[in-house]
C-alpha cells in the first residue's frame, strides 16, 4: 500500500483544509479532532508522509520517531494534561478501523476517560 495524497491531513499540511491548531514546527502539525471524544482531544502528525504507526516506526529515522515523541509529551505539558493524566492512541490499518491514512496520535484527555474500551 502506498500513500495516498488525497488524504484529508496531507490537505491539512498542504493548506488546502483548515485546522484549528494547537501547535506546529518544521516536523509535526497538532491540531484539535473535530469530532472530540473528551474535553481535550488533539491530533499530532508529523509533516512527512507515513501511512500509520506500522508505517513510521518501520521507516522513519530513530531520530525522527524519538523528536516525534518528545514532542507529544511537551503538547500535553501546554495543555496542561501532564499532571491530570491522558491517553494516546494510535490506529494501524484495518481491524483498528483506522480513517485517515496519515499517522496520527490521539492526545486525549482533560477529565476521566474511563477503560481503554471508551471510545
Ligand atoms: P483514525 O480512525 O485514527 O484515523 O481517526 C481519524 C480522526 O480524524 C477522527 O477522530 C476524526 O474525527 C478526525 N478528523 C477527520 N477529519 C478531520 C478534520 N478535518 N479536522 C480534524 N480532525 C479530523
Amino acid at each position: 500500500m502506498s500513500y495516498d495524497d488525497s488524504n484529508i491531513f496531507n490537505k491539512i499540511l498542504s493548506g488546502d483544509i483548515p485546522c484549528d491548531k494547537i501547535y506546529e514546527d518544521d516536523e509535526i502539525l497538532c491540531f484539535k479532532d473535530i469530532k472530540p471524544i473528551a474535553k481535550i482531544h488533539v491530533l499530532i502528525i508529523p509533516k512527512e508522509k507515513y501511512i500509520s504507526f506500522n508505517d513510521f516506526v518501520s521507516n522513519a529515522s530513530e531520530n525522527t520517531i524519538t523528536s516525534f515523541f518528545k514532542k507529544i509529551q511537551k503538547i500535553a505539558d501546554k495543555l496542561n494534561i501532564s499532571k491530570s493524566g491522558y491517553r494516546i492512541i494510535s490506529n494501524h490499518s484495518l481491524d483498528a478501523n483506522q480513517e485517515v491514512p496519515h499517522f496520527h496520535i490521539h492526545l486525549v484527555g482533560g477529565e476521566n476517560l474511563g477503560g481503554i474500551k471508551g471510545k
